[in-house]
């Protein structure tokens, strides 16, 4: 059979296009694969790519973690270092035992081998205090060429900190090459207006750098310097101004007890002059008196009345006048504890009965009314009766003296158990004593210049007597007073024997 070649062509033609056409798809999908196949990978390129850069991120970030923690843990170290610093800096107020406290163990344990503290002397000189690996000569070279860099004094002045790594190029350069130290810190010590030194740390240069957490550190440690050189210049201003105060103190007890040494020299010295005048001027006065008495009675021959009227007020003047020997005979001796006091219990009632008994014609010829108002069971008191006789004889006697007519004297009294003492008073109506003169009042001879005064003789000496009286007593004696409304005496006597000799105690001592 023959096949027509056509057909023959046709088919394999057509065999031709179907193999080809079937390649041509086969190849199709295997290219869509490829292109899938392509299109996966570099979706995997990619994420390996992140992966990696997220490798690398996380590597970076444990790398500074781990960097933050090592800075923390530095931080935490030197905090720990200054808190044992201030609490020993608390226990000195000494300033070279401040500087002594800085070490090269503080100093270490800060993460520096080198350090410098220098501070300012009274005649404002910079001074080394501390040094920790420099050699003398250098520090002396360092100190001159400080003192010398007025830009760099003012800077550290003004509360600038320098660090190789805050500082300029061409200072940083200064400073490592002053200090032969590459890494450092160079802060001031400040005082309270001022500033009281600076202080360097550093390292050479194969140690680490420092950190911003460094110079934070160094600055607080500069403060805690600054701030406990502070108090131990307080505490020294206190110290001194103490003992100065003291030593003035002493100076003064000593001036004032040599001044009382000689008021009481003068005193008896005083007392003594006083006794012997009026020794001397009692004897001739009594002759005096005797001759008067011997005259006016007549002995001798018969005298006109003139004359014995004037013999008459030469007795009386010569009696004023034994009164006033008598009175500073009294009182010069019981001033310089010669009088001998002769306590004894007793009641005081009796006492003031008698001389209520002894003014009464007095009070009457005056029209003035004496009233004794003295509690009930009063207790006895401890004194030498013909003293204390001499101050109410006194007291009143003033009293009567100064009061006008219609007048009212009182006498009271009030125990006072806690002392073992009765406080008396004698209180008058009259006519009151200016406030200028009551300080005075108990002066020898010191007498008020009144209308009365003018016309009534007096010696002022009778409440210098009252006085002398009280305190030989272990007493005292005061006054109060108004003009025009009157006065009150107030005194106190014993109830006790301890308490009547406390004076005489004293001026045996
Ligand atoms: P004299 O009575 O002799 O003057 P005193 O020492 O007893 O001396 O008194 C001193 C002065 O105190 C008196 O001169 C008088 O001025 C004043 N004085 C004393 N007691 C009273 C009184 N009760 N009222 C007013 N003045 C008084």
């Amino acid at each position: 059979m023959n096949i027509d070649p056509s057909i023959v062509l046709g088919a394999i033609v057509l065999l031709l296009i179907l193999v080809v056409a079937g390649i041509s798809f086969y190849l199709f999908n295997r290219l869509e694969e490829i292109k899938q196949l392509k299109a996966a990978n570099e979706k995997f390129i990619r994420s390996f790519n992140d992966l990696d850069e997220q490798a690398r991120l996380i590597v970076k970030t444990d790398l500074e973690l781990n960097k933050a923690q090592e800075e923390l843990e530095k931080r935490l170290q030197g905090l720990n270092t200054l808190q044992k610093f201030s609490r020993e800096l608390s226990k000195t107020l000494d300033a070279k035992e401040v500087f002594q406290k800085i070490n090269p163990a503080m100093l270490t344990d800060l993460g520096f081998s080198r350090g410098i503290v220098l501070s300012y002397d009274e005649h404002k000189a910079l001074r080394p205090r501390m040094n920790i690996g420099f050699p003398d000569d250098r520090l002396v070279n360092i100190i001159s060429q400080i003192n010398r860099d007025e830009h760099f004094k003012t800077a550290l002045k003004d509360g600038h900190t320098f660090s190789s790594i805050n500082s300029s190029k061409q200072t940083k350069e200064k400073i490592i090459q002053l200090f032969a130290t590459e890494h450092f810190i160079l802060t001031p010590i400040p005082a309270q207006n001022n500033m009281d030194g600076m202080l360097f740390v550093g390292n050479r240069y194969t140690s680490p750098a420092v950190t911003e957490g460094d110079e934070e550190l160094i600055s607080i440690l500069a403060n805690q310097i600054g701030q406990s050189l502070e108090n131990t210049q307080l505490f020294e201003q206190v110290f001194r101004s103490s003992q100065m105060l003291e030593s003035k103190v002493k100076e003064r007890t000593k001036e004032l007890e040599s001044a009382l040494e000689k008021v009481k020299l003068i005193s008896k010295q005083k007392s003594e002059f006083i006794s012997s005048v009026s020794h001397e001027l009692r004897t001739p006065l009594t002759s005096i008196k005797g001759y008067a008495s011997i005259l006016i009675a007549g002995k001798i021959g018969e005298v006109p009345p003139a004359v014995k009227e004037r013999l008459a007020k030469i007795n009386t003047h010569s009696d004023n006048l034994v009164k006033m020997i008598n009175d500073l005979l009294d009182i010069a001796r019981i001033e310089s504890g010669r009088a001998e006091m002769k306590y004894l219990a007793q009641s005081i009632k009796p006492l003031i009965d008698n001389i209520a008994d002894l003014l009464t014609p007095q009070l009457k010829d005056r029209d003035l009314n004496l009233q004794v108002d003295l509690p009930d069971n009063l207790p006895d008191v401890c004194i030498d009766r013909n003293h204390v006789e001499r101050i109410f004889i006194n007291l009143v006697g003033n009293a009567l003296k100064f009061t006008p007519a219609k007048g009212t004297i009182t006498i009271a009294a009030q125990p006072n158990s806690d002392t073992d003492t009765i406080t008396f008073s004698i209180a008058d109506t009259g006519i009151g004593i200016p406030e200028d003169d009551l300080e005075k009042l108990f002066e020898e001879f010191y007498r008020v210049d009144n209308e009365i005064n003018q016309s009534v003789k007096g010696t002022g000496l009778g409440l210098s007597l009252v006085k002398q009286i009280t305190e030989a007593h272990g007493g005292n004696v005061w006054v109060t007073s108004k003009v025009g409304t009157g006065t009150t005496f107030f005194f106190t006597l014993p109830t006790s024997m301890e308490a009547a000799t406390k004076s005489s105690a004293k001026k045996e001592t």
